[in-house]
């Protein structure tokens, strides 16, 4: 098993007096987020046309970098992938002409301020504007950063209302910003009033603290969130450089407590956009404990686009990973649909053709083998007693055209249905 080391942050100057007790402590590094040119300078090594670029940014955009996470940076190396997620850079500024400002549209899928309803039977709840540190390649820039406030109570006494009054909604996605930024007895009431609701069964939280915060994953955290199980943990690791002794320990007391962490990655070019990365990264991931969920690729947020790679590279990445590695280290790459669509998850091609009865596949080697159906394929779901006792409704979308539902799902405004109507006037 791979060993890590502790963070040596004594090596940097302005670090060689802080404590182990302080450095340990969250709330130290809180207060000591780097949000200016002079407190970064004293850390990492800018040079005066990196500076100069720097102020220009600083202008239009926030910047804030944990010291933990700043610790992590090589000093020497300008592209370290660390560097790019944390500071700035002059491309920021750019707007390419296919950039929007909410491309996921979860403004408009926001039924309350605050809250995002946009799967049947899931909520997001954006908690706390507030990260610890702000990622450069964050989709959510436009409300993360720009006001240092978290959510006003009553704001979410809101939210949770509209939860209590939907039934539909069992899964319950608190996120952000960062929701761990929130004081642990804040969070705690939030949680409680979540879980005091019948019909939720299960609560997420989103948070990148394991990753630029580990020190935030204190005992008395677990211990609280312990209370209201069934609880998951979804977190934010891009390289396998972000794995360190600290962030192991996070994510191994958030195990330990019976509370499973899941990841989900951005594909970043020039910090992760290569298979052999991904694959370390993913490996890496299992030996925390922290199982791989999703990679996206990147949102078309303000700002990002020299971060963006090619859908194809996310496949490419896909096919070197399934069938090669444990299936548990292969996340589901998706698109989040610009227009608010949701995510839409893509694989390589395995299915090369069909007949009546045989389907023609290719595995992973590039063996192309068949499947038989059966004969007689017609199952009998749908009619059994246990749907029938829980009166079974199929979902919507395509499965209502599986179903025999519906017969076909027609855009609004079609041409010619236009024409149609037309005729019989
Ligand atoms: C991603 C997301 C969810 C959760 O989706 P899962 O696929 O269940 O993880 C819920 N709501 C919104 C708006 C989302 O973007
Ligand atoms: S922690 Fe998440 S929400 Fe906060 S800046 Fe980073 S990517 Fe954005």
């Amino acid at each position: 098993m791979k060993e890590y080391k502790k963070v040596n942050y004594r090596k940097i100057h302005c670090y060689k007096t802080v404590s182990k007790k302080d450095w340990h402590d969250w709330h130290w590094h809180i207060r000591n987020v780097i949000r200016d040119i002079p407190s970064l300078k004293k850390v990492v090594p800018i040079d005066k046309a990196e500076e100069n670029r720097l102020e220009k940014c600083l202008c239009k955009l926030r910047m804030g970098i944990t010291p933990y996470y700043a610790s992590l940076i090589d000093p020497q190396y300008k592209r370290c992938v660390i560097r790019m997620q944390a500071i700035p850079s002059i491309n920021e500024l750019y707007n390419a002409p296919d950039d929007y400002e909410d491309p996921l549209q979860e403004d408009v899928d926001s039924p309350v301020p605050g809250l995002t309803h946009r799967y049947p039977d899931r909520v997001l709840l954006l908690a706390s504007h507030i990260c610890s540190m702000y990622c450069r390649h964050c989709t959510r820039r436009r409300l993360v950063g720009d006001r240092d406030k978290h959510l006003p109570e009553k704001q979410i006494n809101t939210c949770i209302n509209y939860i209590r009054q939907h039934k539909e909604v069992r899964d319950v996605l608190i996120s952000g910003g960062d929701p761990l930024t929130l004081e642990d007895n804040y969070l705690e009431d939030i949680i409680k009033k979540i879980r005091d609701i019948e019909h939720v069964e299960i609560i997420r939280i989103g948070t990148r603290m394991p990753v630029v915060l580990p020190f935030r994953i204190t005992a008395s955290l677990t211990r609280m969130l312990k209370k209201y199980q069934p609880i998951y943990i979804n977190t934010h690791f891009n390289h396998p450089k972000e794995i360190t002794f600290e962030s192991k320990e996070a994510c191994e007391r958030l195990a330990d407590s019976g509370i499973p962490v899941a990841n989900q990655t951005v594909l970043l070019r020039d910090v992760n956009d290569c298979p052999p990365i991904i694959k370390k990264l993913m490996h890496e991931l299992l030996m925390i404990r922290v199982r791989p969920y999703y990679i996206y690729q990147c949102d078309l947020s303000k700002g990002i686009s020299h971060f963006r790679t090619s859908i194809t590279k996310g496949l490419e990445i896909i096919e070197n990973l399934q069938g090669h590695t444990s299936g548990m280290a292969v996340p589901t790459f998706v698109v989040d649909a610009p227009g608010g669509g949701g995510k839409i998850p893509l694989m390589p091609n395995h299915m090369i053709s069909q007949s009546d009865r045989r389907f023609a596949l290719r595995n992973y080697e590039g063996v192309i083998t068949t499947y038989t159906q059966p004969e007689n394929v017609f199952s009998n779901c749908g009619h059994c007693h246990i749907c029938d006792d829980r009166n079974y409704k199929p979902s919507g979308g395509i499965a209502k055209l599986l179903s025999g539902e519906k017969l076909n799902l027609e855009p609004k405004g079609l041409e010619r249905r236009k024409r149609l109507r037309r005729k019989k006037r």
